[in-house]
């Protein structure tokens, strides 16, 4: 008696191996501006069949969900080497694969920070070994992010940094920035910058309005965002280097991005899920969940935001996933540490508030990132034969309640706890593995 039959041996999708079949059922896959009912079957890590009645050793059942290529997170705080009490590289990157990502861009605040080839391999490595998706460490502006030194630019690029950025901080020296983007230029790689002119923000906890003033607090004005975009776009137009800007939060900022991309300079910007969804409202509590930077602004900026992905001046979705352990998260609103999580929710969250089309879901959170990150070669890819099997299998209509037990993060701060959001990730592949099947992670 032969053991192998076509569809029916293996079903147990955590027993699968490598060079069995996979085939994801039923689902409709969009892939390059088009959607198509069609199954899709993998085997040894790459997309070997696309087409209907499809046959294998394990299937995966989308039906009702669409199949995309998997999510690429511009913005990801992995808090590896150094705060491992708030995240490894592992456990975020299992809240990567249960949000759809394959792949994240591994942000430089670490401790130490990933301004050396030593620190950037080991985060590399790291997340090799855990094997959930790919981490793409990024690499400091500065050493240190102290922007005072620039960082070994050709060495890092050297072994495979493609994004540079101070995340955390912005570059405040204009000479300095002027000569990072000339080297940058002449290297091929790409500055992410984190636009807030710290002398205007000193102290800061929230976003600069009527809140704040009524709560006595001190604020975080969008002139200190706009006036850093402002200023590097026109030394995008001095060097001809390529920008990207980070979590873009104010209406001013958008205008600027908008501004300079019709001027046809080279530069992308995100936008983060919280920005689309909370406004500075949400802290009147003095909930320090709410604490992030750039600040929550208002009603105003989330409509200038939502018309910027709209008309395409705004690229892509990035979490800024920001873990902080409880103990250190919550004190009072002005010790707290800014910033929340987002792997696990950015899809639903972002569909909820704005309503998503599958072709913009595709290119928000996968097409557009890997270009902007430089793996456009390995994710973001279309669903055809022979591309490497990094998918997301997701649907935008069933509804859930975010709750913090269910964050798979060393950290539980989500600002989302009991919000109802509509939109789910089904399964994610990664490099041909299951890697989450119903929306459980599988190792
Ligand atoms: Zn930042």
């Amino acid at each position: 008696m032969t053991t192998r039959s076509t569809s029916t041996a293996n079903k147990d999708p955590k027993k699968h191996t490598k060079s069995q079949r996979t085939v994801i059922t039923g689902g409709t896959v969009v892939s390059q501006g088009k959607e198509s009912v069609a199954d899709v079957a993998i085997a040894d890590g790459v997309i070997v069949e696309v087409g209907s009645g499809l046959q294998g050793d394990i299937a995966l059942d989308a039906k009702g969900c669409y199949v995309s290529s998997g999510f690429v997170d511009l913005h990801t705080h992995l808090r590896e080497p150094g705060r491992e009490e708030a995240e490894t590289i592992e456990t975020g990157s299992r809240a990567a694969a249960l949000g759809g990502y394959t792949a994240v861009v591994a942000m430089p605040n670490t401790d130490p920070a990933q301004d050396s080839v030593a620190v950037v391999e080991f985060v590399r490595r790291t997340g090799q070994r855990a094997g959930l998706c790919d981490v793409f460490p990024s690499g400091c502006i500065t050493i240190g992010r102290l922007g005072e030194q620039l960082a070994p630019f050709a060495q890092l690029a050297k072994s495979g940094v493609h994004l540079f950025t101070d995340d955390g901080n912005g570059v405040q020296d204009p000479l300095l920035m002027r000569r990072a983007l000339e080297y940058a230029r002449d290297l091929n790689i790409v500055l992410a910058q984190h636009c807030e002119v710290s002398r205007l923000t000193e102290g800061a906890v929230m976003h600069e309005g009527a809140c704040c003033s009524h709560m006595g607090v001190p604020g975080w004005p969008a002139l200190a965002e706009e006036l850093m975009v402002y200023r590097d776009i026109e030394l995008v137009r001095l060097t001809g280097a390529p920008m990207h800007f980070l979590h873009l939060t104010t209406a001013g900022s958008v205008e600027l991005v908008r501004q300079a991309k019709r001027d046809g300079l080279p530069v992308t910007a995100e936008v983060t899920p919280h920005h689309l969804s909370l406004i500075d409202e949400n802290l009147l509590g003095f909930d320090p969940l709410f604490k992030v930077n750039p600040p929550l602004r208002t009603k105003d900026d989330i409509a200038a935001l939502v018309e910027g992905v709209r008309d395409g001046t705004i690229d892509a979705v990035a979490t800024d996933h920001a873990p902080h352990a409880d103990h250190t998260k919550q004190m009072p609103l002005e010790q707290a540490p800014p910033g929340m999580l987002g792997l696990q929710t950015a899809l639903a969250v972002t569909n909820t508030v704005i309503g998503l089309s599958p072709t913009q879901v595709v290119e928000l959170f996968s097409v557009n990132p890997a270009r902007i990150a430089g793996i456009a070669d390995q994710h973001g890819r279309p669903i055809a034969v022979g591309e490497p099997a990094h998918i997301a299998v997701w649907d935008l209509s069933s509804t859930s309640e975010v709750s913090r037990n269910d964050m798979v993060s060393k950290s539980r701060n989500t600002p989302y706890h009991g919000m109802t959001v509509k939109g789910r990730i089904r399964h994610t592949v990664f490099g041909g593995e299951i890697v989450v099947h119903e929306g459980k992670a599988q190792k």
